[in-house]
């Protein structure tokens, strides 16, 4: 029983490309009502569902109360663009880094197409520090956007620090809304 069908996309995605191992340390991002978080905890073992594998850990985090999930610990009231927040994750994360950051988060719609799509792009470039903070050398960021004009600037900043991104459209989203998610896997430390 999932709190919400936004399980069945990242269910599909999962089940695609196996991002969440049993033992992996996942963030979700926007976590609230917390279906995407139920499917992290079962798949990286982080309520030790089966003792022979490796037990992980999925940290939640949202600007809303997230209700408690055996497995997760999930961090309510919290900004993701946050530096705060950052601190809070860098110690409860082992050795502060994470293998996955997961992102569904979406600003309250406004209504204008445009304004939406550039306040979400903005969300989403703000993981990159995160990325930088939190995200395990080889690790994997999934983020939901809505595509628009400045979608390819997020593909380019990613590219520059992952070594695949890719777009996806899942079955299970609407075929008529703007929604689309990157996959950047393989993270490597922006040179500076
Ligand atoms: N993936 C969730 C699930 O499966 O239950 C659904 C997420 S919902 C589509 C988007 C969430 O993003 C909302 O709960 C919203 O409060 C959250 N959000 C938006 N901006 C945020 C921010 N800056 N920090 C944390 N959460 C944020």
């Amino acid at each position: 029983n999932f709190r919400c069908r936004s399980a069945f996309k990242l269910l599909e995605i999962d089940d695609k490309f196996r991002l969440l191992q049993p033992g992996y340390a996942v963030v979700d991002c926007g976590a609230a009502p917390g279906a995407w978080s139920q499917v992290a905890v079962q798949r990286v073992n982080s309520a030790v569902t089966d003792p022979e594998l490796p037990r992980g850990m999925v940290v939640g985090i949202d600007l809303l109360n997230i209700p408690p999930l055996d497995g997760a610990h999930f961090l309510s009231s919290c900004d993701v663009t946050d530096h705060a927040t950052h601190a809070k994750l860098l110690e409860l994360l082992p050795h502060g880094k994470a293998h996955v950051i997961l992102s569904d988060m979406a600003p309250n719609a406004s209504g204008f197409r445009e304004m939406d799509h550039e306040r979400l792009i903005t969300m989403c470039l703000s993981l990159i520090d995160l990325a930088e903070k939190i995200l395990q050398p080889q690790g994997s960021l999934l983020c939901k956007y809505w595509d628009g004009i400045l979608a390819h600037k997020l593909q380019e900043t990613l590219s520059s620090v992952f070594s695949s991104v890719r777009t996806l459209k899942p079955d299970s989203s609407r075929k008529d809304s703007a929604e689309r998610y990157f996959l950047a896997r393989m993270y490597r430390r922006p040179i500076k």
